[in-house]
């Protein structure tokens, strides 16, 4: 299978230099920051460019056109994911983009509640609510696992004040993908809703929002096209259109509305009220071709041929010296293709450059946008933050991860581990 998926991605048999000179085909494991993009998406862009024209904004043949492949692309994005018609979705710049935006949003409505986050999310999916309402954090154990219990007694506590649970579908560090559904059950029961960042779950996995009146129907969504091959800028906020119809928009302008005068605003119904502006129409060109292309590959199969890769990773690192991986490896774990470690004796930022430098790989090191979770899994007290902060902000400490997409192989695999091998045998 991989061989087959490695011809839909463009740029795999890209040759990059080596310290020593020499150039090597680059191997990318850096893909929960942003995926290469796949052909269909760029041969499809190439396609399109004569016709491109602004949409929701003139007569013109090419114009028309353009607005037609962009509403379509909603029902493509509703369809993937198994939105309800009386969803809107909204396209945006990001995840980031999104979660600011309902963020702002549901702080409009009512601000005098809690929203329950949890110790392992994206910074992009904490810091939009801090400043706008109580935040609380259901708490994780030593494996950086969410306990369920938790939530559910913090639910309890607040007694009916909790808006809205918002947690990640996957993890950016641990790669763990989260009960999403006991969850939205456990958040339903108390009265909030639940919104899930997508950012590291829809690329990876088969989503469903399930239906209105099930107890396990996720009211939110977000998500971003970079990650799932489909570069361009586009992201995408779902969420039922009578709420954000009852809302004012953050972002105000041309586009967003129907009639205004110096006396009033007409706003236009969602999601067109939510793209103020000119959309940005070619990223969701790309998006929803990058989501034609995985839906004809089949999102079961992509999880499964990613869960092998790297489980066939963690096997390797689990036995190389000095390696610590962060996360449960009993197999009964539900992930995405991403896992995270340290290596005794060197610094994260080292093990990176190494890789890089003598065999052309691309792995990711550092805090990963997730503070507050990578200091929890490091086990870093505040006063040691507060330490690195002060006096020695280049020797922070963090972690290397590798994040697989649907190209990568188990050949490349070796490569890494094999090197790293290396590695850890010349640590001093
Ligand atoms: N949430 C998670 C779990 C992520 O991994 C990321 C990006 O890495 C984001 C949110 C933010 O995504 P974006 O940068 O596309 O807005």
């Amino acid at each position: 299978m991989g061989i087959i998926l490695r011809s839909l991605v463009a740029g795999t048999d890209t040759e990059v230099p080596l310290a020593n000179g020499k150039c090597v085909t680059a191997i990318n494991f850096d893909n929960a920051a942003t995926t290469p993009p796949f052909c269909s998406v760029l041969k499809e862009i190439a396609k399109f460019a004569p016709w491109y024209a602004s949409i929701h904004r003139g007569k013109g043949y090419k114009s028309i056109m353009s607005s037609e492949l962009y509403e379509r692309g909603r029902d493509i994005v509703r369809d993937f994911v198994k939105a309800d018609k009386r969803d809107a979705v909204i396209f945006t710049k990001n995840t980031t983009e999104s979660i600011n935006m309902l963020a702002y949003a549901l702080a409009a409505e009512n601000k005098d509640q809690v929203i329950l986050s949890t110790d392992m999310e994206h910074l992009s999916n904490d810091l939009p609510w801090r400043d706008k309402f109580t935040v609380d954090y259901v708490t994780i154990n030593k494996y950086g696992r969410l306990s369920l219990k938790d939530l559910e007694a913090k639910l309890q506590a607040y007694a009916g004040k909790v808006k809205l649970v918002t947690v990640t579908g996957a993890s950016n560090v641990t790669g763990y993908i989260n009960p999403v559904y006991k969850i939205a059950i456990t958040a339903h029961n108390y009265g909030a809703k639940i919104f899930v960042d997508g950012a590291q779950w829809v690329p990876h996995a088969p989503v469903d929002m399930k239906p209105y009146d099930s107890p396990e129907h996720i009211d939110y969504l977000a998500f971003s096209a970079h990650k799932m091959y489909a570069p361009f800028g586009a992201g995408v906020l779902i969420g039922p259109k009578n709420f954000f119809a009852n809302i004012t928009p953050v972002y105000q302008g041309g586009g967003a509305v129907g009639l205004v005068s110096r006396q009033f605003i007409e706003w236009a119904d969602p999601p067109v009220k939510y793209e103020a502006g000119t959309p940005n129409m070619m990223g969701v060109l790309a998006l929803i071709t990058a989501i034609n292309t995985m839906s004809e590959l089949n999102m079961s199969h992509i999880h499964s041929y990613e869960r092998q890769l790297i489980d066939y990773a963690i096997k390797g690192l689990s036995v190389i010296p000095g390696v610590t991986l962060y996360s449960c490896r009993d197999g009964n774990e539900e992930r995405v293709s991403l896992i995270s470690f340290s290596l005794e004796g060197l610094h994260h930022s080292q093990v990176a450059e190494i890789v890089s430098r003598e065999a052309g790989i691309a792995v990711r090191n550092g805090l990963f946008c997730a503070h507050p979770y990578v200091e929890k899994l490091l086990r870093l007290s505040d006063e040691e933050i507060q330490y690195y902060l002060t006096h020695d902000d280049q020797n922070i400490p963090g972690m290397v991860r590798i994040s697989f997409g649907i190209y990568n192989n188990c050949r490349e695999i070796d490569i890494f581990l094999d090197l790293l091998s290396h590695i850890a045998g010349h640590r001093k």
